[in-house]
């Protein structure tokens, strides 16, 4: 395939070989792209392929060792049909807002197999987490009164288990979420005290949750966190008022956007990972240890699609305009954690391959230099209602997007 293929020397994107084409077509769940466009009757639109988010979670299954628990951290794409599809592939759910709360539920899975993260719960965030049954992450002992005193009124005792602040970080990840002073979690030098004072509390200690980041692609990076977690969390488990049942050591593992960067190798982390269960199952007795991936079980399954609707060329570049673009996919146009523009890999998805390439701009209908979903992108000569497809679009997408910015149409989205 020939999706965004610059100069030869250049850093290349990964491999997309996650859909078939046939015709010169991409297939995303067993159907021609065109095809699905009509089905879904407009572009620009979300697909998402349960298939691809099937081999995923086997293939999770497949190298982890047996008794890790695979969660889904919701947030990471929150469409109903698919938290519903990934509920019952997966062992528990993860949300960060009563809304999803209420998604997660509505799968009809074990409260008990739910936990709810996130700084800032509200009143009620919290009345309806205690009353549900939900393990609740707790991210500060001000929190933690506030659960007590609702435990009080309701004569409910909830399940609760401490987030951590780690004092390590998460080399390399894209997005750094533990260590240093942080909105997140409870610094790990303060966590003794708090489990001191929850000892005469009426809460049921689960255990911890230590989350140290988000898009890692550096196996070693993710070895040497997870080592340091389960370290922590027997460290920890030393101040706990009774035994530690759950562990939650978060996720991190990444997927390839941009060019250079390779698909992760799991192995190494499954084998290491398979020696601090061990470890885990003499330190702390019955412990279920739980790893919670949001992109990784879905980014990979999801496009974006968007048609051209007009082609022009000004001072020499080419451009592709199209009805697509930041308002839907912020992450794409490169505006959602990015310090330097780089492009997420492209296709047109109705002309997969062609004898000549062309290079080309692709840009959105907003009225802003930011509304790019392409730069310099190597595709093969586009018509107008050419089909744009943006890969890795399946996690931080339509819901992470600032859809009323400008006032154009929101798209569609599917699973198939
Ligand atoms: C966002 C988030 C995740 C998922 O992160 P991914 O990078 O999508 O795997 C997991 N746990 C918590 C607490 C999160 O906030």
């Amino acid at each position: 395939m020939s999706h965004t293929q610059g100069s030869t020397d250049a850093p290349q994107h990964a491999k997309m070989n996650q859909f078939a084409v046939a015709g010169n077509c991409l297939q995303i769940g067993g159907q021609s792209l065109p095809d699905l466009a009509r089905a879904v009757g407009k572009t620009p639109f979300y697909a998402y392929d349960r298939q691809v988010m099937n081999d995923r979670v086997k293939t999770l299954r497949d190298a982890l060792p047996p008794g890790v628990h695979l969660h889904y951290a919701v947030k990471a794409n929150p469409m109903p049909e698919v938290v519903n599809h990934l509920a019952a592939m997966t062992d528990g759910l993860d949300v960060a807002s009563a809304n999803e709360l209420r998604l997660a539920l509505a799968t009809g899975i074990a409260p008990g197999s739910i936990s709810f993260a996130g700084p800032g719960k509200s009143a009620e965030d919290l009345d309806a987490a205690v009353a549900s049954g939900v393990i609740i992450n707790m991210e500060s002992a001000g929190e933690m009164q506030r659960i007590a005193a609702l435990a009080e009124s309701t004569g409910i005792r909830p399940r609760v288990a401490i987030r951590v602040n780690p004092d390590f970080e998460l080399k390399s990840a894209g997005m750094k979420m533990g260590s240093g002073p942080k909105p997140f979690g409870v610094d790990a030098e303060q966590v003794p005290a708090m489990l001191e004072a929850m000892s005469s509390l009426p809460l049921e200690f689960m255990g911890f949750h230590i989350f140290s980041g988000s898009q890692n692609l550096r196996p070693q990076a993710i070895i040497e966190s997870q080592t340091k977690t389960f370290e922590l969390a027997f460290r920890l488990s030393q101040s706990a008022p009774s035994p530690v049942r759950w562990l939650n050591i978060g996720g991190g593992l990444g997927v390839p956007y941009f060019p250079g960067e390779q698909h992760l190798d799991l192995s190494p982390i499954a084998s290491n990972l398979a020696g601090l269960a061990r470890k885990a199952a003499q330190q702390l007795p019955g412990v279920e240890i739980v790893l919670e991936l949001g992109r990784y079980l879905t980014a990979e399954a999801g496009i974006y699609v968007c048609e051209v609707v007009d082609k022009k060329v000004s001072r020499g570049e080419t451009f592709l305009v199209t009805n697509g673009g930041l308002h839907h996919h912020l992450a794409a146009s490169g505006n959602f954690g990015q310090v330097i523009r780089k492009n997420y890999p492209l296709c047109l998805g109705n002309r997969v391959s062609g004898d000549t390439l062309e290079l080309v701009n692709v840009v959105g209908p907003l009225c802003t230099p930011l509304d790019i979903l392409g730069s310099r992108v190597s595709l093969p000569v586009a018509e107008v209602g050419d089909l744009v497809v943006v890969f890795q679009s399946g996690a931080y997408g339509l819901t992470a997007s600032p859809v009323n910015f400008l006032g154009h149409p929101h798209p569609g989205e599917i699973l198939v």
